[in-house]
């Protein structure tokens, strides 16, 4: 295996990007996948965020692609080559962003789209040619239907975390998306999971793939530690994570929560008791969440309270601590969140939050890890639990739901649009209404969401998207 860069044969340029960026020596991914990539095989690889996997695919399409580069400023000469499919936003810009640093001597052309935020800008981009695209499904077939992109030329395909595109209920988009693909082409899929859908999946599209494994982080992760505390109840839950980040000192933070509502509560309760905190889940806009992760990436966010869905592919470099609010209902979860700290090498801490309601989710933790994870107590002052207590009003605002997100949820709620932000809808208190399981939609704009595409696919609807947006009473701008 090769433990550098130069080893690969990549050129020139982009070897100057990478060492600009400070990666001195590939990761075991990296070295893995970098030379099948370049062969130009298929590739099936068992690797999540944070195990430097987009510079694994991404580097060896560059190079693949460098064969075009040019620098004409026609955009016929810089067509669709690479198309790079990814379940969220804020992945596919993550993703968007690393390969715009690795291409930037390359003279290869890159952007993204994705929903719930104006097409027009991306139509603007997408005109002035790119030779790797990267995208969300459902607005990807938005500016397919549009004629705003062509695929014609496409010759490589990365679906990014396939196994939370299928969670997300992407399946339909997705298949659509290969059937508009040229025939001949490169694919490579990436998974942090491999279940019997996602090996479905894998079999439909690619053509003898190689299997590049890297090992999966919770074995890796030794250099997290990790402590898990068990307290008295809900309310010492809230006041010890105020009581971990003061007593660590821990300059920034994100805090796990299981439901969107929890999160929401939690970093205002967090704030009330003179914390800097705000929330990152689903029924944010897209722009609340993005101005969100920005402040928290600048040190202005000192505690970011997130649920799993909208953590995930999150890279916040050199996160020094994730808290556990709640022990996540799905293990797998449980090692995705603490490998959001400890990132390349870096020593990291993941605490975690009990009650006895969270026993057996440590239970199928300990089995997933293989290992055990002693359980500590923390006793919380009883002067601390009452303060930032929430108040009436402040629930009352919780459960509110605005007009349009109710109408959105009516219209939706035959589709089956459960993309889960937790794997278990019963928590206590909110068991029986979907609405805080379902996924965020924007309330106006619903045309560019992706979420109503999926519903429609799910519910069977046939239509074309404006007719869906029209049926939620979307349509107009924000
Ligand atoms: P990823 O899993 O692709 O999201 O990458 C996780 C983080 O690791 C990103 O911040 C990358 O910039 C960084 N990274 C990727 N490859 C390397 C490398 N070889 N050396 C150091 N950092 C890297």
């Amino acid at each position: 295996m090769s433990n550098t860069f130069d080893s690969f044969g990549l050129a020139e340029p982009i070897l100057r990007a990478v060492t600009e960026l400070g990666y001195r020596e590939p990761t075991p991914i990296q070295a893995q996948a970098i030379p099948v990539v370049l062969q130009g095989r298929d590739v099936m690889g068992a690797a999540q965020t944070g195990t430097g996997k987009t510079a694994g695919f991404a580097l060896p399409i560059l190079q693949r692609l460098m064969q075009h580069a040019n620098t004409s400023a026609s955009p016929a000469r810089h067509p669709v080559r690479a198309l790079i499919l990814a379940p969220t936003r804020e992945l596919a810009d993550q993703i968007h962003e690393n390969v715009r640093q690795y291409a930037k001597y390359t003279g290869l052309r890159s952007a993204v789209v994705f929903g719930g935020v104006d097409i027009k800008p991306q139509i603007a981009a997408l005109r002035q040619g790119c030779e790797v695209l990267i995208a969300t499904p459902g607005r990807l077939l938005d500016h397919m239907g549009q004629k705003t992109v062509s695929l014609a030329q496409a010759e490589m395909l990365v679906l990014d975390e396939a196994d939370r595109m299928l969670d997300m209920g992407f399946l339909p988009d997705i298949q659509r998306i290969l059937h508009a693909l040229p025939e001949q082409r490169q694919n490579l899929m990436f998974s942090a999971t491999f279940s019997s859908d996602i090996r479905r999946l894998a079999s439909s599209f690619l053509n003898d793939p190689q299997v590049i494994e890297v090992a999966r982080r919770n074995a890796a992760a030794e250099n997290v530690e990790q402590r898990i505390y068990r307290v008295a109840d809900l309310e010492a839950k809230r006041a010890a994570v105020a009581q971990l980040v003061r007593e660590r000192q821990l300059s920034q933070v994100i805090v796990f929560t299981n439901t969107k509502i929890g999160a929401g509560r939690l970093a205002r309760q967090l704030e009330r008791d003179g914390l800097n905190a705000a929330a990152i889940h689903g029924n944010k806009s897209q722009q609340e969440r993005l101005a969100t992760l920005d402040s928290f990436k600048k040190g202005e966010i000192v505690v970011l309270v997130a649920t799993d869905v909208a953590a995930r592919g999150l890279d916040i470099a050199e996160l020094p601590a994730v808290i556990n609010y709640d022990l996540p209902y799905n293990a797998e979860d449980y090692v995705h969140r603490i490998g959001r700290t400890g990132r390349a090498g870096a020593s990291g801490l993941a605490l975690s939050l009990m009650t006895g309601e969270d026993e057996r989710h440590h239970a199928d933790i300990e089995k997933l890890l293989g290992r055990k994870l002693d359980v500590e107590r923390l006793e919380v002052p009883a002067a601390a639990r009452g303060r930032g207590r929430e108040n009436d009003r402040d629930r009352d605002r919780d459960r509110r739901e605005p007009g349009a997100e109710r109408r959105a949820r009516s219209a939706r709620s035959s589709g089956h649009a459960r993309a889960r932000e937790t794997a278990h809808p019963a928590v206590a208190g909110y068991s029986n209404d979907p609405f805080f399981f379902e996924p965020y939609v924007p309330a106006a704009s619903s045309a560019e969401a992706e979420a109503p595409a999926m519903a429609a696919e799910r519910a069977g609807a046939r239509r074309p998207r404006r007719a869906v947006a029209a049926l939620l009473g979307g349509g107009k701008k924000r």
